[in-house]
């Protein structure tokens, strides 16, 4: 953050989108507490903060009669946990725009901080309306964005609004600047050999990551219930496993790809089959190019599990997005968790590791393994976004 907040009304677009129970207590407050370190920061610095962010889907949630269910909907509910955390004056304005929002920017004193009604009551928001953005910028001095979670989307306040200030007037937040600089040692010249592990439900939602990664990893290893469609590229049985059977050419041109590419991909050697999808399903260890009809894989087996963590001990760099099994039943969470402990090892040997996108990361925290990864991203689709290659609306207003 290269920018003097001393005397300064800085705007920062924060992601508080946080769960909340009946009573509107804040039941986890991960989001909130990793954006106070750039609100403390712009405080100590003598400036003030304008807090601006979404809480949820008010527009898609309507009243029966048609009208926000502001009571539900509305960020008022959060001012006493940041005058709490803060120990600094918090304001609330209950629109985000206008002329009231206008007086209580204005009024705003250093070491000050004004919270914004949610940025979603208003449209425009969503449909990145450039006069609403400008409204919005009009209560600020400078742009700060540290709402990593939503940089994927070209909404108003998180990417529309930054061509209002001139480049020495934006900036990322600390939240957003180590989200992209962990993802960036992945993406750009990471040490060699780059391994990269892919898991989850479906090749259609991790196809376009997997290209990416041919651009620069040296080793991709599929595990999930992906794995199977590869496995009917490739003519094998696969049982009553979950596969796409549309997707089986996207599996066998990648397969091609990325022979061409030298990289190697490593599917599972074998996998940890259910009779049925449940807890107390009947398991049994098969090739997984010959699960029979009634079984399906689950979890990659234990010799795939050796396998893959072999290939994570010998890299320098690790990105893993998405389970290697139905890792929420226990029966099923073992070559995750396999996976999981291979790449804290490797960490500890000098590997960069990172965890991103998804499902993994909640697998990392449910083995209480997150500690020991290099870094673990909170950014979810948006992180996938990137890991994909796609420019994020978010990045660019501020990059250029
Ligand atoms: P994703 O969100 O694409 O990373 O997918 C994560 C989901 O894939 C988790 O809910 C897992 O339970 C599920 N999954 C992983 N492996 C399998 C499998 N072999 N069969 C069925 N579901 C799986």
């Amino acid at each position: 953050m290269n920018i003097n907040f001393n005397g300064k009304r800085a705007l920062v677009r924060v992601d508080f989108n946080v769960p909340l129970d009946k009573e509107y207590r804040i039941t986890d407050d991960t989001r909130i507490r990793e954006a106070l370190p750039t609100i403390r920061y712009i405080l100590e610095a003598g400036g003030s903060v304008i807090l601006m962010s979404h809480l949820g889907r008010p527009l898609q949630k309507l009243n029966p009669d048609g009208s926000i269910n502001r009571e539900k909907f509305t960020l008022k509910h959060l001012v006493p946990y940041l005058r709490r955390k803060l120990k600094s004056r918090v304001f609330f304005a209950d629109d985000c725009i206008g002329k009231k929002a206008r007086a209580k920017a204005n009024a705003l004193k250093p070491g000050q901080v004004l919270l914004l009604e949610n940025t979603r009551f208003h449209p425009e928001e969503e449909k990145g309306d450039p006069e609403f953005a400008r409204q919005l910028a009009e209560l600020g001095d400078v742009y700060v964005n540290d709402a990593f979670g939503t940089a994927h989307r070209a909404h108003a306040s998180t990417a529309v609004i930054a061509q209002y200030f001139s480049p020495a007037h934006k900036c990322f937040g600390f939240l957003m600047q180590r989200e992209i600089e962990n993802a960036d040692r992945v993406l750009k010249n990471p040490e060699h050999p780059v391994t990269c592990v892919v898991g989850g439900a479906k090749v259609s939602d991790k196809i376009l990551l997997l290209e990416h990664f041919l651009s620069f990893a040296d080793f991709i290893l599929i595990g999930g219930a992906m794995a199977y469609t590869f496995f009917l590229a490739k003519k094998g049985n696969v049982g009553n496993s979950l596969v796409e059977p549309d997707r089986v050419e996207a599996a066998k041109a990648f397969l091609k790809k990325a022979k061409a590419a030298g990289v190697k991909i490593l599917l599972p050697k074998d996998s940890l089959c259910g009779d049925r999808l449940a807890a107390d399903a009947t398991v049994q260890v098969y090739p997984s190019q010959q699960i029979p009809e009634g079984w399906m894989g689950l979890d990659i087996g234990p010799a795939a599990a050796r396998s893959f963590a072999r290939v994570i001990r010998k890299s320098k760099t690790i990105v893993w997005n998405g389970p290697m099994g139905v890792f929420e039943l226990e029966p099923f969470a073992e070559g995750t968790k396999a996976v999981a402990k291979a790449i804290a090892r490797a960490t500890s040997k000098g590997a960069f590791s990172m965890v991103g996108g998804g499902d993994s990361v909640a697998a990392v925290n449910q083995l209480k393994l997150a500690k020991k990864i290099s870094f673990v991203s909170t950014g979810g689709g948006a992180m996938l976004e990137y890991l994909e290659g796609r420019e994020l609306p978010g990045i660019t207003a501020i990059r250029g």
